[in-house]
């Protein structure tokens, strides 16, 4: 089976790369049965004017004209509580979707012939191995370009010797959860999310994303995902109360990239969204710039193939655009993993040093210039506080 494009995995970065490749001939790829679901997802997306100011250098914010249908819920608040209960609450604006509608909704605004329950099993010189899940028949598949955007556990990245930092993630959709739902809340320290954060994403009428990021080397010995997020839910004081009548409608586990992107094209491979760390890893946002880059490699790879334009065009174009803000997302979550071990050291470096005007600026990606020269000066820091 042949193609001129293969889009390898359909979630976000997949869905706006068929998009963008409108036109050209296309086969996807997709392990699941349905598009998009379940979704490992908060489904939270900021405003165009947040975006404006989180990924500065696009040069397009269309895409997150978000239509109205999708979204569940509007918010106007980002809450972050440290460990003592105290929070610093900012303004910041964000549609909680049903990313999975619009997933469905975006993938078939392209042509494609899209194979779900097919699983890519390898890369092999330009051609893919793949499995027919139903019927169990291996399949060989090669296009011109191959569009990696199978997540951040990419078997294409893997097949091409590339490998993502990773943090793995647990999260419920829960219901009757008694939040203010014009406020995303987050909570850090090591009680709550070794090495990450957790969260409560309300997306109206009782329903909550309520979720946390853990990694084993920022944790208490013995302490696991499933006994982090049981203590987020039922025994910490400062957060049983949102959850006292609440109840767990699904579950879901899933990873989240960590680290900085490397090499996004390799032979005629383009890697978008997750396969490729393409995220604000500060709060772990990796649906906008799943966006931005599906839907660049799309239109990138459709001008291969007509007009012979060199696929090395897309990391110079996407570099461009988000880099700059990816780097300092990235120093901020560095800067974030030096303070994480210590809960009491923590909560004396928010209260010493940091103040709800910095959280505005932190929260879209802005580390204050005192916190900056404090990083430097860590060492002697921790000794004085
Ligand atoms: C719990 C959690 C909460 C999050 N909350 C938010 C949030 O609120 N806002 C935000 O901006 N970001 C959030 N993120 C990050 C965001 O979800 C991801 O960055 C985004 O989904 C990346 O999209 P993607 O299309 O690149 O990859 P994925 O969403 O991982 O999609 C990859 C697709 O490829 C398919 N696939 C994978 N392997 C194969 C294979 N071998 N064969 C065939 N198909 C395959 C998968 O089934 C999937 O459909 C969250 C992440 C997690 C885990």
């Amino acid at each position: 089976m042949d193609a001129e494009v293969i889009v390898a995995g359909v979630n976000v970065a997949g869905s706006f790369a068929l998009k963008a490749l409108s036109g050209t001939d296309v086969i996807a790829i997709e392990k699941r049965r349905t598009l998009g679901y379940p979704v490992e997802c908060g489904e939270l997306v900021p405003y165009v004017e947040e975006m404006k100011r989180l990924l500065p250098d696009l040069k397009s914010y269309e895409l997150f004209e978000i239509p109205g249908k999708y979204s569940t819920n509007e918010t106007d608040y980002i809450e972050l509580i440290i460990p003592n209960g105290k929070s610093f609450k900012v303004p910041f604006k964000s549609h909680i979707i049903e990313r999975d509608r619009m997933v469905q909704d975006v993938a078939s605004k392209g042509d494609a012939t899209i194979l779900t329950q097919h699983l890519i099993t390898g890369y092999n010189r330009k051609k893919l191995d793949v499995r027919d899940l139903e019927t169990k028949k291996k399949l060989t598949i090669s296009g011109k370009v191959i569009i990696a955007s199978d997540g951040g556990h990419s078997v294409i990245g893997r097949h091409l010797g590339l490998r993502n930092e990773l943090c793995p993630t647990i999260q419920y959709l829960m219901d009757n959860v008694e939040t203010d739902e014009n406020v995303v809340k987050m909570f850090v320290g090591q009680e709550v999310a070794a090495g990450g954060y957790a969260w409560i994403i309300p997306k109206g009428n009782g329903l909550a994303n309520v979720g946390l990021g853990f990694r084993k080397e920022y944790a208490r010995k013995g302490d696991t995902i499933h006994k982090t997020m049981d203590r987020f839910l039922h025994k910490l004081d400062i957060t049983k109360q949102y959850f006292e009548k609440a109840k767990i409608i699904h579950k879901v586990g899933a990873v989240v990239p960590i680290g900085l992107p490397g090499k996004t094209v390799v032979d005629n491979v383009l890697l978008a969204g997750d396969s490729g760390s393409q995220i604000i890893t500060h709060v772990g946002a990796g649906i906008p710039t799943s966006m931005v880059c599906g839907n660049l490699a799309g239109k990138i790879a459709s001008m291969h193939v007509r007009e012979g334009i060199a696929l090395s065009k897309y990391e110079t174009e996407w570099k461009t655009q988000l880099m700059d803000a990816l780097m300092r997302s990235y120093a901020i979550k560095s800067m974030w993993d030096l303070v994480s071990k210590d809960d009491a050291r923590m909560v004396r470096m928010f209260e010493k040093l940091v103040t709800e005007k910095d959280m505005y600026h932190i929260i879209r990606g802005y580390l204050p210039l005192k916190l900056a020269v404090g990083k430097l000066f860590l060492p002697f820091l921790k000794m004085v506080i």
